[in-house]
């Protein structure tokens, strides 16, 4: 596959990078995102990616769109409240990226969602309760797939790169018997400080679609009250009840 001039011309300044180039920009462009919640971070995360030229966009939720979600939701406006956001997003963007090929699956993860894994596939995990965070890490361990799992409530964020075999997972960090409730709907948030959170899913995303296996296992903190950032890494937990000795399809040769 190449690419025409008009998106060389498009895409020049990604493609100057020197690990990005004519090549990386083919990766970007056969790489299929699958983003799972399409609110705060979901949003925002799509309207990076298909700037950034991802070629196919899988946009799942069942939720629809409230007043209290406008402040921090920015592709939605008063006119969306009632609709389903996934829907919205999806007319929204295809209307500004018209050469992206967007999927609107207008209900809640499961974990027998038929999708074709064919393309060169990331999960992108931008839902916000800890049910649904636990059913896409098992999909994705379970899949084989690459995860980028993000979560921001009041002025803590976090986000995790998993890739199997490579690092623990969501379990391993927060086995499922752990209730975790920290929510924006419980404890509040600022529009700012989930836009932080995904403009770096987005970038860890872009970086594993260009094939940088580094970000994998590591775990990012981040408080928005004193605007540090902490790095840890995600080892597994021997005991962990998903990613320990769980059958898994064939590793996708093409993120290695
Ligand atoms: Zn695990």
């Amino acid at each position: 596959m190449n690419i025409s001039d008009k998106e060389f011309m498009r895409y020049s300044r990604q493609i100057l990078l020197s690990n990005v180039g004519e090549h990386g920009q083919i990766r970007i462009k056969t790489s299929q995102a699958i983003i799972v919640g399409v609110g705060g971070l979901g949003t925002l995360v799509a309207h990076y990616l298909a700037a950034a030229g991802v070629g196919e966009i899988v946009l799942v939720d069942g939720d629809k769109v409230e007043s209290s979600n406008l402040p921090r939701q920015l592709l939605f406006s008063e006119n969306d409240i009632g609709k389903n956001k996934a829907t919205v997003a999806f007319i929204k963007l295809q209307q500004q990226y018209p050469n992206i090929h967007i999927n609107v699956r207008a209900e809640m993860f499961t974990d027998v969602l038929q999708l074709d894994y064919s393309k060169q596939t990331v999960v992108f995990d931008c839902c916000d309760n800890f049910e649904s965070r636990h059913l896409i890490n098992r999909f994705c361990v379970k899949n084989s797939l690459p995860l980028i799992s993000a979560a921001a409530a009041n002025f803590s964020g976090q986000l995790f790169a998993y890739y199997p075999s490579m690092s623990g997972c969501y379990n391993c960090l927060y086995p499922e018997q752990i209730e975790v409730n920290d929510n924006c709907r419980s404890v509040g948030i600022l529009g700012p400080m989930v836009g932080t959170l995904a403009s770096m899913q987005a970038l860890i995303g872009l970086k594993v679609m260009l094939g940088d296996k580094q970000v994998f296992g590591k775990l990012w903190l981040f408080d928005g009250n004193t605007f540090q950032w902490r790095t840890a890494l995600l080892e597994q937990d021997p005991s962990c009840s998903v990613c320990v000795n769980t059958e898994q399809h064939v590793i996708k040769e093409s993120v290695a």
